[in-house]
């Protein structure tokens, strides 16, 4: 059930395995979604390995993928200098193409095109029902893969519906206090385990700098902003932006997409000068990475507050890059206080005096990564990562404060503790509220019987 990367994991996270599985948790999620994938989307997660690594391609071989590549910059294929094995024979190095449907090789040209001569393998989605084969402008077969991201877990986006209390609610008001916090440790440290195990997976395939640096943009994304911040890190390798750490910040925002405004009249003069400055170090470099910026559309800029606009958050992630030595020793140290104080060190002569390109200057200087986010970061990369690297994290964890929730834990909490008076007490740490968002998505999401056939309240009240 756990990879490497578990060994030292509490009991609870295999007590709630075994309760998990009386789900029957399905590969395809029943209430989740009719979700719109866009391609940019599925591509992030090929990249991060979301879809595996081993696959039947449409010819019947089995197929490995042995390295991701990078994040193309040139014309040519999405994602250049991988590697795979075919039946388990040599490793053919090359390009791979991500598309959303099979017959995109030909409608944008690539069976004619020279720059897709190299391309070793053909992501698709959509099929259609007839065989379709990729070649190249040489004539040569590229294997195929066809995924589905239907089974993928909803990690970026997730739409849900509205709750009401379900049949477990009645079962779980009379039980004490302690007997639910257990089941909650329990779903808590199961859900940790998964997130180390992802961490693992993606240090398998990036190596362990790139794998966290690319998680850390992830949280510094916001549930708004997820694709993009990982789409930016996956696209800029660390290694690579902190070759002239003075330029980091430049090329962030430039690959973000946000420096193609050529007006910069209309800013104040603090912040004109600021994104001037920007502009000289990004243009030099803008031909070379043009293929990697972002569209405008990737970014959801309204609905967050303005603290964590998106152009501040990617000056945080700038910052941690700057920091990045001192950052990865912070994290050989068994306190956490030393990380924390790496991620508040981070400051920005700018970002700490404005929320947003358009606000008006404070004197008051605000964090660029407040407490909150902080605390994020704890739970959702730094102690998976350990927990990966074969710390014992447990205690650490459940004793983090929750600060925020959001729709899902609200609907979870609706629907398995009603308006039970103890309720909030339940979620006042991230470990319980990430225990109840677990049980929430493997049965709550899973059930297709208005609660009648869901395992969960006969499961509970066997729990001791
Ligand atoms: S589906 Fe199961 S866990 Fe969810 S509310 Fe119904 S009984 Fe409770």
């Amino acid at each position: 059930m756990f990879p490497p990367g578990s060994r030292n994991l509490p009991f609870g996270a295999h007590r709630y395995a075994r309760l998990r599985a009386t789900a029957r948790v399905r590969d395809r999620p029943l209430l989740v979604v009719p979700r719109h994938f866009s391609e940019l989307e599925l591509q992030a997660r090929w990249f991060a390995g979301d879809f595996g690594r081993e696959f039947t391609s449409t010819a019947g071989e089995k197929l490995e993928v042995v390295q991701f590549g990078v994040w193309n910059r040139a014309a040519g294929p999405d994602f250049s200098d991988a590697a795979v094995r075919v039946n388990g024979g040599e490793t053919v190095r090359g390009s791979i193409e991500f598309d959303l449907a099979d017959q995109s090789w030909e409608a944008h040209g690539h069976s004619t095109n020279p720059a897709f001569d190299h391309t070793i393998l053909h992501v698709f989605v959509n099929a259609r029902a007839d065989a379709f084969f990729s070649r190249t402008s040489a004539h040569r077969n590229v294997p195929q893969v066809r995924v589905d991201p239907t089974a993928l877990p909803a990690a970026f986006e997730m739409s849900l519906p509205l709750a009401r209390p379900g049949r477990c609610h009645a079962p779980l008001r009379d039980l004490p206090e302690e007997k639910i916090g257990s089941i909650l440790d329990a779903a808590s440290q199961f859900r940790l385990a998964r997130k180390a195990q992802r961490i693992g997976r993606l240090a398998e395939i990036h190596g362990v700098e790139a794998a966290l640096f690319q998680e850390l943009a992830a949280a510094l994304g916001y549930r708004q902003n997820k694709l993009p911040f990982t789409l930016l890190a996956q696209r800029l390798p660390l290694p690579a932006l902190r070759v002239a750490p003075d330029e980091t910040e430049a090329i962030l925002f430039g690959v973000a997409g946000f420096l193609e405004a050529a007006d910069l009249r209309q800013f104040e003069p603090g912040t004109r000068s600021y994104l001037r400055g920007l502009w000289d170090k990004w243009w030099p470099q803008r031909s070379s990475l043009e293929r990697l910026i972002l569209s405008a559309r990737t970014w959801r800029l309204g609905g967050s507050r303005p603290l964590n606009h998106p152009q501040r958050r990617l000056a945080a992630l700038a910052a941690i890059a700057a920091e990045w030595p001192r950052l990865l020793r912070s994290l050989g140290k068994d306190e956490l206080s030393a990380v924390r104080e790496r991620f508040r060190h981070c400051s920005h002569p700018y970002w700490d005096h404005h929320y947003t390109l358009t606000s008006s200057g404070s004197a008051r200087p605000r964090a660029l990564i407040g407490e909150t986010r902080v605390t994020e970061i704890l739970a959702n990369v730094i102690l998976p990562f350990r927990q990966w690297r074969g710390a014992e994290v447990w205690t650490q964890y459940k004793a983090l404060p929750a600060r925020l929730t959001n729709r899902p834990l609200e609907t979870g909490a609706a629907r398995l503790f009603g308006g039970d008076a103890r309720r909030a007490q339940f979620l006042k740490t991230v470990a319980h509220q990430q225990g109840l968002l677990q049980i929430y998505e493997d049965f709550c999401l899973q059930d297709n019987s208005d609660c009648a056939q869901c395992p969960f309240p006969e499961q509970m009240q066997k729990w001791t």
